[in-house]
């Protein structure tokens, strides 16, 4: 890509935080496209957010008050860039979805000006960019969604001052089974429900799943990784926000989910599968079910997506 181009529109994936026992600290990629954002050289200085496509989701078009706003602002300011732009945000996923979509918005945004001012810089150097954007709808420092989303595959934030993260391997035959029902659930009110303090006997427990995870990743070993996906932290909170959500999870075991659990903080859930067919039939058992009940939802299968933001025009 040539610093001469006017404009560039790249594509960011959707991610999964969490992942059961890796509350906050986990995140994966999927191959589920989460928003587009175009970012184009103006003739003045002037930072515009134009369009967010649909506009009835009343995301602030605010530079400051929108997470790929902010990210990309903090981006040209550090590097002294006083070329104005306009960026128009496509956002392909609702939002509240527990699928990562603002920060979606703010890596897709980074990787724009990144590509389009030609400034060479690695996703290292763009992450902190993009975590100061997703703060504006977090209200603190997360990267469990923005890191996999702007490396791709799967991320583990093992330190959060300085931010450090490591790369997990996975399993290629690791299939997830996403169903996002109808409902929004803000990050923010998710977070309120939780407890200030935890038992240590949970601790302990998580601490074992935590560490069953990231040994399960590096065996490639979905019966391990499978095991591991169990979560003392958030889960039984946070699962009153989602309807019917016991019910799914035994749907889900009962057709051959191996694992299940809260995507991010919801409402989207996902099963856990190692082949295709079993991957497509949870899906569809659970949206029959979730239907029977007047809700309705979205289902994916996904596997791990090992791609970083790409740029598509
Ligand atoms: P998600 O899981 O979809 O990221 P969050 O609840 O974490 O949902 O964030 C959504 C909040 O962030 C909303 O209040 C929304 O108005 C705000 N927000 C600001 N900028 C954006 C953006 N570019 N995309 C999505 N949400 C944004």
């Amino acid at each position: 890509m040539s610093g001469k181009s006017e404009s560039i529109k790249i594509e960011a994936s959707a991610s999964m935080s969490n992942l059961g026992s890796g509350f906050d600290i986990l995140g994966i990629s999927v191959n589920i496209v989460s928003d587009e954002v175009i970012v184009e050289k103006r003739d003045d200085k002037k930072i515009i957010i134009q369009d967010i496509i649909p506009s009835d989701f009343n995301i602030p078009t605010v530079v400051e008050k929108n997470t790929c706003g902010f990210a990309v602002k903090s981006l040209l300011d550090n590097y002294d860039i006083d070329q104005g732009i306009t960026i128009s945000i496509i956002k392909k996923l609702g939002i509240g979805s527990g699928l990562g979509s603002s920060a979606a918005s703010a890596v897709a945004g980074v990787c724009a000006v990144n590509e389009l001012f030609s400034l060479g810089l690695e996703n290292k150097d763009l992450l902190n960019f993009a975590l100061e954007g997703e703060q504006i709808a977090s209200k603190a420092i997360h990267a469990d969604n923005v890191a996999p989303c702007l490396f791709g595959g799967v991320v583990l934030i093992n330190n959060y001052e300085p931010i450090n993260i490591i790369e997990l391997p996975f399993p290629d035959n690791l299939y997830f089974t996403l169903i996002y029902p109808d409902i929004e659930i803000k990050t923010s009110q998710a977070r309120s429900i939780l407890p200030k303090e935890i038992r240590f006997g949970d601790a302990v427990f998580q601490t074992g799943k935590t560490a069953g995870l990231i040994a399960g990743f590096y065996e490639k070993n979905i019966e391990i990784i499978s095991e591991s996906i169990e979560d003392r932290l958030a889960e039984s909170y946070r699962k009153h926000l989602i309807p019917y959500y016991d019910e799914i999870k035994n749907v889900a075991f009962e057709n051959g989910a191996t694992a299940f659990n809260i995507s991010g903080s919801g409402p989207t859930v996902f099963a856990v599968s190692d082949n295709y067919a079993t991957a497509e039939k949870i899906g569809q058992i659970i949206q029959e079910f979730l239907y029977g009940k007047s809700i309705g939802s979205n289902s994916y299968i996904s596997k791990v997506n090992p791609n970083p933001p790409r740029a598509i025009g």
